[in-house]
């Protein structure tokens, strides 16, 4: 069951350093509602500040997996 918008990390090319590869695909189909799930975002204004979030999460960097 999906429980991620669009907008949020769960569907953001630059989510998922350190999720593993099949689960991040999974994350990325279906969505997430688990907060347990912790990935890094590797957008340039966060990647320095070696963030870590959940599918869940979102910022104003969003960028779409579909545009990319
Ligand atoms: S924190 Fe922002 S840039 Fe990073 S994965 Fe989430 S939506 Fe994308």
């Amino acid at each position: 069951m999906s429980n991620s918008n669009n907008g949020s990390c769960s569907t953001c090319v630059h989510f998922g350093d350190g999720v593993p590869s099949e689960q991040l695909v999974q994350i990325r189909i279906h969505g997430s509602n688990d907060n347990n799930v912790v990935g890094g975002c590797d957008h340039p204004s966060n990647a320095a500040l070696h963030l870590r979030v959940t599918p869940l999460s979102s910022c104003d960097g969003y960028e779409s997996l579909e545009a990319a």
